[in-house]
């Protein structure tokens, strides 16, 4: 089949190898001029490992890695008040467990295609037509062509979704939250593999020492801090930061200094995606555009690559009946990925807490990782995956 792929993620060209180990003639759509650089830092394990070992991503994936130690909560002057050592999560995953920039998972699995997969950079779907027989796309520059599948892998802002499904607002579902990231180069103090937070109630910012002496900064807030005026230019998510985060303590006026010099701001909701159907005729959803968990999932990455593998294996094994392909996709998917939904939902006061008692409550419980049994109570049951994927002959 000749099948469109709008958005070149993590979960688009992980379907576009499958898709193309089953021959199958893809297309991948990515509106950035090259793959997006940047961003922010993943942890990555669980079924997305799985997936990526099938790949044979696994060896690149540990060097570009950082095997963090500590997560670790400071006070207004940068003493420890909680945290765990990380040790909890690689005991529970067999070590099957690393931290890395999304971007570098991105560009790892894009160039596993090896320039097999035609790809459109700087482009997007603009129109889909489903003919019945064949879907007609026209892009934003390219001529238009039809193809037999369109898959929207365009993350939690899907156009795919917006053009074939609804509007945006019928299915998003935002969590109270805003994040925001970005990284700067010859910051200090560093702390190598340490992940280091601060907060107060509904403000957080967290930094992490990365290789090459730049380090990484993740901000958190609560809705209720963003200006009336959405910040959508660098400049003005800057000067929103500078605001929410002035009077935050511990280092967030060196690091609001230090943010001058950085560009590329990530700024976003903390949102999920609840659908109904991912699947419409001859289009599907994956991804962040099907099922988004948030950050607080940890674990999006992975899921959008399960996602991608069931799907193109569905479509192997159906020999080309996709509406039973979809069908069997959404099917072993759907009620996996709305339980990942819910504990990532109730995770998020946790995340960033809301209050000063909140704070304390998160930090004792930390605490109390040291002690292994406790550990695995606490976190043990979101660290498993309870889902078994099919091993498809592809
Ligand atoms: C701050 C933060 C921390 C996170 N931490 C973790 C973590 O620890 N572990 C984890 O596993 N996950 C984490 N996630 C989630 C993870 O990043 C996502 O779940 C994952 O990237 C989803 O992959 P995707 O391919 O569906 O979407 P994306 O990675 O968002 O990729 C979508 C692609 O589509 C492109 N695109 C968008 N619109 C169009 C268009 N109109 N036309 C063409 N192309 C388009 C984009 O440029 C992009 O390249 C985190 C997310 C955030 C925001």
């Amino acid at each position: 089949m000749r099948i469109a792929i709008n958005g070149a993620g993590i979960a688009g060209p992980t379907l576009a190898f499958w898709l193309q180990k089953s021959g199958h003639e893809v297309l991948l759509i990515e509106k950035s001029p090259q793959l997006r650089s940047g961003g922010y830092v993943i942890d990555f394990w669980g079924i997305g490992y799985d997936i990526a070992e099938r790949m044979g991503l696994i060896p690149q994936l540990r060097e570009l890695g950082y095997q963090v130690k500590e997560v670790r909560f400071v006070d207004s002057h940068g003493r420890k008040n909680g945290g765990f050592s990380v040790d909890v999560f690689h005991r529970l995953t067999n070590d099957r467990f690393t931290s890395l920039r999304r971007s570098d998972i991105a560009a790892t699995i894009y160039n596993i295609l090896d320039g097999k997969v035609e790809t459109l950079f700087n482009d997007s779907i603009a129109e889909i037509e489903d003919r019945g027989n064949c879907v007609h796309i026209s892009f934003d520059h390219a001529a238009p062509r039809d193809v037999d599948l369109v898959i929207g892998a365009d993350g939690l802002h899907s156009r795919v979704r917006r053009l074939a499904f609804g509007p945006e607002k019928e299915f998003e579902v935002p969590l109270g939250y805003h994040v925001a990231a970005f990284e700067i180069e010859g910051y200090q103090p560093r702390d190598d593999l340490v992940y280091i937070t601060h907060g107060l109630p509904g403000r957080q910012v967290s930094r992490f020492s990365m290789r090459d002496d730049y380090t990484l900064f993740l901000f958190v807030f609560r809705d209720e801090y963003l200006p009336d005026d959405y910040p959508t230019s660098d400049q003005q998510r800057k000067s929103a930061l500078n605001r929410i985060f002035a009077d935050v303590g511990w280092e967030c006026s060196r690091i609001l200094k230090g943010m001058e010099n950085a560009s590329d701001i990530y700024f976003d909701s903390v949102s999920q995606i609840h659908m109904i159907s991912w699947t419409k005729g001859r289009i599907a959803l994956i991804g962040d555009a099907a099922a988004c968990v948030s950050l607080m999932a940890g674990e999006g990455t992975g899921l959008g690559m399960a996602e991608a593998y069931v799907l193109a294996g569905e479509l192997h094994d159906s020999g080309g009946d996709y509406s039973l392909a979809f069908a069997k996709y959404q099917e072993l998917m759907m009620p996996f990925l709305k339980r990942k939904q819910e504990s990532a939902a109730k995770f998020a006061s946790s995340f960033t807490p809301g209050s000063a008692r909140g704070i304390t409550i998160r930090n004792f419980v930390t605490r109390l990782f040291s002690i292994p049994y406790l550990a695995d109570f606490f976190v043990g049951r979101d660290l498993r995956d309870e889902i078994i994927l099919p091993n498809y002959e592809v």
